[in-house]
């Protein structure tokens, strides 16, 4: 069976070479923009690509501000601290995500708060979600989410949308919006997945984007931070530019502020690769529907778009029977030079983590036990 999926994955891309799980793809005006930061020698922190593609972002997701940041991280790092997190605080995730979701929490020196995932979605569980807040929490005089085990204030709630499938982010907003929790979206993985018709990452006060080397699109390094909060959006610049005053020659920093500013190099290949934001979206969406018939032929199960909403299908997944099927498969397919990944391990098993507070993680470890990604790079 497994032969097959190898040999299907291998026609699929017509190479008998090593096949990665997700490569980037440059067929448009990449080098002509890139090569014109260089003839102008504006290749660093100022130059006319960073504000287009700052525009094209906000333009593309519906979002009124976007502000580009060095790299997926430090803008999560920074939409945490635009809704107030600081060491005082918790912060409610889910525990079946890529590690920088956690440690963003931990640069401000708040504790991660881990909650389930619905098995439907791969994302925070809006049920779940709610059901812990009723048993743990209580509302102060000033209106703050208070932790009855620890005494903090639960400051925000990180949902991730889990390989551009969106989560139910509508319910998480609302339920969150009742116990004052600040919503910042961990959109990285969604550019062009929609919930409802809505872009993810503009259902909460902030949302980023990651522009890594293996997300749907690429800067090599970078990211996105979407608001349509005109003063966060102002903040999210300051902050991520080292907290400068404008002055004509005076170094003044009223803040500790970031180095987080994407190049204007990174950000010519961004805007390259934004003008054909359409055409990886269709042609993952046609990967993942020629993987779907396949698998459906198999008798093995494809993870598909959840409902009310449109994926952007950036990673492919399979569901195997049980963690020994599981490592077969890893086993068997990386033996054969095709890169396929268990997905992540849960964020409460590793050492850092390890003491956090967790409510019930049955779905995340159910989705641990069996979730391979399979090649994923768009076939033009
Ligand atoms: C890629 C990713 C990030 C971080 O992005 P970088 O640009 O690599 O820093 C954050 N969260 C999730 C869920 C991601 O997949």
């Amino acid at each position: 069976m497994y032969q097959k999926v190898v040999e299907f994955i291998r026609n699929l891309y017509g190479t008998d070479a090593f096949i990665a799980l997700h490569e980037p793809q440059f067929f448009g005006n990449e080098k002509e923009y890139v090569n014109d930061t260089i003839d102008s020698t504006f290749v660093s922190s100022v130059g006319k690509y960073v504000t287009k593609f700052e525009e094209m972002v906000a333009e593309y997701t519906g979002a009124k501000y976007a502000v580009a940041t060095s790299n997926g991280t430090s803008a999560l790092h920074t939409a945490l601290k635009l809704v107030g997190v600081d060491k005082e605080s918790e912060v409610i995730t889910q525990p079946l995500t890529f590690i920088a979701t956690a440690n963003a929490i931990s640069y401000c020196g708040a504790k991660p708060i881990f909650v389930d995932v619905d098995r439907e979605t791969l994302g925070l569980s809006s049920q779940k979600l709610e059901t812990f807040l009723k048993e743990n929490t209580t509302i102060n005089s000033d209106g703050e989410c208070i932790n009855k085990k620890t005494k903090k204030f639960i400051k925000a709630c990180l949902p991730m949308h889990t390989f551009g499938h969106p989560c139910k982010i509508d319910e998480i907003v609302e339920i969150c919006d009742s116990y004052n929790i600040a919503v910042v979206e961990d959109a990285a993985e969604s550019l062009g997945s929609y919930y409802k018709e809505r872009h993810t990452g503009t259902f909460g006060k902030v949302g980023i984007f990651s522009f890594n080397g293996n997300k749907i699109i690429t800067t090599g390094g970078g990211g996105m931070i979407v608001t349509d909060d005109e003063a966060l959006a102002k903040r999210a610049k300051h902050l991520t530019t080292t907290a400068k005053v404008p002055h004509p020659y005076e170094y003044i920093h009223d803040e500790i502020g970031y180095n987080y500013r994407l190049t204007n190099l990174a950000a010519a290949l961004g805007v390259a690769q934004m003008e054909n934001i359409d055409i990886f979206v269709q042609k993952q969406r046609e990967l993942a529907k020629t993987y779907e018939a396949f698998f459906k032929e198999m008798d093995m199960e494809f993870v598909t778009e959840p409902k009310d909403a449109r994926s952007n299908y950036w990673l492919n997944a399979i569901v195997l029977k049980d963690r020994d099927e599981r490592d077969a498969f890893l086993r068997y397919t990386n033996d054969r030079g095709i890169m396929t990944r268990p997905i992540w391990r849960l964020m409460n098993k590793l050492e850092m983590y390890k003491d956090a507070q967790c409510g019930d993680l049955s779905n995340a470890q159910w989705l641990e036990d069996r979730i391979v990604n399979i090649t994923s790079s768009v076939i033009l």
